[in-house]
């Protein structure tokens, strides 16, 4: 372990606090995966950008993480108050498929987007319907315990036993309730507004694709406890960090809490991790609104998703974040320049010399203060200017690329592939001189065919054979 102390921000005291895990040097992590009705907009990626720097930070300074998350395939419906259909089900109107085919279909859609951007695989990653007898074997306990009720032919979850419900949220309860009274059909089965479904039966929404038996009748199970029923049955009942959107914070955070503590009899999660927003000139970008960007769209207007990546970090996860082609294109800027300073180390020097541990430190310090993603960066910088060798540089720049995941050692990789491939055509070359010498002029044709092929052209000139790697 490195000697660094971590600082973050914790929704639930709405403090920065000194990150202690439960268990010395062992963290768990718990992120709410995306709903898979559609691809993801580079809004939620930004929350999934930011969690995984904090990840990589958390073993970068040594601690042994294991992190999971859900895929959301079924229960969120299209108002988190309960009310709506199943967001699923409406994307599998949309596209005339199956629900399930939507679930593969953009599950896939969503890991491909991560691998573009760098986002490492959760070493669980659960889908909500592979969990369902975990869902009925919790909300059986909610009910043995008095937490829920059952009214209407659905199951709900009584907010009126807890003495904390809106432990998470900075808002007043009279403002969260007119959140909740916003909904357009009231739910008359629920006792108090704040009461959520646990599992929903045939009686309220017919026309739900995916149902299973369970002791309350043919049906699905809610949103929130997927997440909290996941946690705990790959993370046990002690959660170091939960992490999501801040738009998660209530309901869904609220409700996670209430169920997982009134289940457990004790305390849950002693971290909240929320990232904000990423806005559009008109707000929040969302998929219900149609207008999102995606990773592919960036990557057809011609960014590399490393810009995308870069351009979240440059900014603090607990600050709105407003996207506009023009920052990103100063970001693209920014990133070509730090490449082209990087492809200039050599691997002259010393790899390790007095000095470098420091930049390493003051790297994971920016990080350990509350995820300063921004000021890491400019750790990066100062490094490069540095007067330490090309040879320290370039391990500090690989070695701080395990958190921020830039692609910077394509920049020594590219160096390589290229010095290998000079050595093969100046070999080949070489091989074409002596055959013209030898007057074997088919032999040598064949070379620059070969080469050719490859997409390498060769200019005869006085001083010798030059040769380019043809453009497009
Ligand atoms: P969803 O797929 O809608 O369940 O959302 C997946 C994740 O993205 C959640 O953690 C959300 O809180 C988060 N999220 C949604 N919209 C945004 C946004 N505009 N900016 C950042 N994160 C977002
Ligand atoms: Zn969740």
């Amino acid at each position: 372990m490195m000697d660094t102390k971590t600082y973050l921000y914790n929704t639930l005291s709405k403090k920065i606090e000194e990150f202690v895990p439960v268990e010395p040097g062992k963290v768990s992590m718990y992120t709410c995966g995306p709903t898979v009705y559609h691809y993801a907009h580079i809004g939620n990626l930004r929350s999934y950008i930011m969690e995984d720097v904090l990840e990589k930070y958390l073993r970068f300074v040594g601690y042994d993480v294991k992190r999971v998350m859900n895929i959301t395939d079924v229960g969120h419906l299209t108002s988190d108050g309960d009310t709506g259909e199943d967001k699923m089900l409406a994307g599998a109107r949309r596209e005339h498929k199956s629900v399930m085919d939507i679930a593969r279909y953009y599950t896939d859609a969503f890991m491909e987007d991560c691998r573009k951007l760098a986002i490492k695989r959760p070493d669980v990653v659960e889908p909500a319907t592979n969990c369902i007898d975990d869902f009925i074997h919790m909300i059986e306990v909610l009910l043995e315990k008095g937490y829920a009720y059952v009214a209407g032919d659905n199951v709900y979850f009584d907010t009126s036993r807890l003495a904390h419900y809106y432990v998470l949220s900075a808002q007043k309860e009279e403002e969260l309730q007119v959140g909740v009274r916003e909904d357009v059909e009231e739910d008359k089965n629920k006792k108090n507004k704040t009461d959520f479904v646990l599992w929903f039966t045939r009686s309220k929404f017919a026309d739900q694709e995916l149902k299973w038996e369970s002791p309350w009748g043919l049906g699905y199970p809610g949103w929130h406890i997927e997440c909290s029923s996941i946690s705990l049955k790959h993370l046990g009942e002690r959660l170091d960090i939960h992490c999501g959107g801040v738009d998660n914070i209530f309901p869904h955070h609220t409700n996670e809490i209430a169920q997982s503590e009134a289940y457990t009899g004790h305390k849950w999660c002693n971290y909240w991790f929320h990232i904000n927003h990423l806005n559009t000139k008109n707000g929040k970008m969302s998929k219900s609104s149609g207008e999102f960007l995606t990773v592919s769209l960036l990557e057809e207007k011609g960014y590399d998703p490393m810009v995308y990546r870069l351009f979240c970090l440059l900014s603090h996860y607990r600050k709105p974040l407003e996207f506009s082609w023009e920052a990103l294109d100063n970001v693209a800027a920014a990133y070509e320049k730090l490449m082209r300073r990087l492809k200039k180390l050599t691997e002259e020097g010393e790899a390790e010399p007095e000095g470098a541990a420091e930049f390493e430190k003051k790297f994971a310090g920016a990080l350990g203060d509350d995820l300063n993603t921004s000021s890491a960066i400019t750790v990066l910088y100062d490094m490069l200017k540095s007067d330490l060798p090309d040879a320290a540089k370039r391990k500090l720049a690989a070695r701080f690329d395990e958190v921020l995941s830039l692609g910077l050692t394509r920049a020594f990789e590219e160096e390589a592939v290229d010095s290998e491939l000079a050595a093969y055509v100046e070999e080949r070359i070489e091989e074409r001189r002596l055959a013209k010498k030898e007057k074997n002029f088919a032999r040598a044709d064949e070379i620059r065919e070969e080469l050719a092929a490859k997409g390498i052209v060769l200019e005869d000139t006085r001083e010798g054979t030059l040769w380019s790697v043809k453009q497009g």
